[in-house]
């Protein structure tokens, strides 16, 4: 057991900063400090030498520390997320640009939104219908709030958002004749190719919404209608949008952490992007906790340690032992010479980023051997 401030805690937490990486306990969210670092100042660095501004995407990591890093290192500007709910825990942690990059519908979540500014931060959101532009109005109204917003297109995902340029301006026109609103510009993530592997498929897909995304800008401005904000862009293509000439902030979540089905998409000259764009800086640290079969491994990582969604986890830096099945509460680990021992800790890439650190409450953050710091998953959880 450990004490904190004079408390028996137990192991409440998975870790206490200056433990022993191998005193963890398992299964766990390990962040490797140095990795996670040079990502967020690679991609700040990018972000600025294409001229546009980075707002972070929140939804994957759902923690105030590591948005904080992000405008620290990265120069990031504000974060999205996806729930109002997630905005307000960024807000109360001290993010002062929010957009929640998505819809707003029900009456308690507009509510909730229009208090966000209370909070010391800007509150920004997507709009796609003329009916949401007077929910909206109403609540910033009551509160005394601005609610900014965006027009959201829908360039290819298939998703929320219009899909034409009359669409978008006459909901832009509507927000700016409406009380307690400002016209803020557009929201065009095109979610659906950030994927695929090829470089030349991902930039064919992105052109057709930077036409998209063209077009709306220049009849906006036509009616005297000046987008602060043109967001968009992932791991996937935010070269893309970066580079247009249009877009002017980008939205990336999963470089910072990376997952292992992002890893396998390749970058222009066909390398995978976790073999030189972006660093694994996300792990589940996992116990073998039976060996009774000579060939297989038993971890204690199974499905609730983890989003399998996007495939299963890759363990990181070998090739002699595959991750390849699992349960509620265990991994199965193919160990064909035997060469795992009960007890081994073994460093796991998640399938898929966003979803597996919403079933944790920590982030462990390592460097050289050493427990840092550890970090509350702050917005775990909030999906309403
Ligand atoms: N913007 C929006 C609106 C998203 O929903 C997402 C992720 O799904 C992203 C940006 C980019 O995230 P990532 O960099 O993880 O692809
Ligand atoms: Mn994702």
């Amino acid at each position: 057991q450990v004490k904190l401030d004079g408390l028996e805690v137990g192991y409440d937490i998975p870790a206490l900063p200056g433990m022993d990486e191998k005193d963890i306990q398992t299964p766990c969210l390990v962040l490797d400090l140095d990795a996670l670092e040079r990502n967020i100042e690679k991609m700040g660095r990018f972000a600025r030498e294409m001229g546009v501004r980075h707002r972070v995407h929140g939804k994957m990591h759902k923690s105030v520390d590591v948005a904080l890093l992000q405008e620290r290192l990265g120069g990031s500007i504000g974060v999205c997320c996806q729930k109002v709910s997630e905005a307000e825990v960024f807000a109360r942690g001290g993010i002062k640009d929010v957009l929640v990059s998505n819809q707003v519908r029900d009456p308690a979540k507009i509510d909730r939104l229009a208090r966000i500014p209370k909070l010391g931060a800007r509150a920004i959101c997507c709009v796609d219908d003329l009916a949401n532009v007077a929910d909206l109005s109403a609540a910033a109204v009551k509160h005394g709030t601005t609610i900014e917003c965006l027009v959201e297109i829908d360039c290819g995902a298939g998703r929320c958002g219009v899909t034409t340029t009359p669409a978008v301006v006459d909901l832009a026109k509507a927000i700016d004749a409406a009380p307690g609103l400002k016209f803020a510009g557009i929201q065009a993530y095109q979610g659906a190719m950030q994927h695929m592997d090829r470089y030349e498929d991902r930039k064919a897909k992105i052109d057709i919404a930077v036409a998209m995304v063209r077009d709306a800008v220049e009849a906006l401005k036509g009616e005297g209608l000046e987008c602060d904000i043109v967001g968009g862009g992932g791991t996937g293509s935010y070269y893309f949008e970066g580079n247009s000439g249009v877009y002017n902030e980008l939205q990336c979540g999963s470089y910072a952490f990376m997952d292992a089905d992002y890893g396998r998409i390749l970058d222009k000259d066909g390398k995978r992007i976790d073999q030189g764009e972006w660093e694994n800086a996300l792990f589940i640290l996992t116990s073998v906790m039976s060996h009774a079969k000579a060939d297989r491994a038993i971890c204690d990582a199974g499905l609730k340690a983890q989003s399998v969604d996007s495939g299963l986890p890759v363990i990181f830096g070998r090739t002699d032992v595959k991750y390849i099945k699992c349960s509620d509460e265990h991994g199965v680990i193919d160990d064909p010479e035997g060469v795992l021992k009960v007890n081994d800790k073994l460093r796991l890439v998640p399938g898929h980023c966003d979803p597996t650190c919403n079933v944790h409450d920590w982030y462990v953050g390592v460097r050289n051997g050493k427990v840092e710091v550890v970090w509350p998953v702050s917005a775990r959880g909030k999906a309403y």
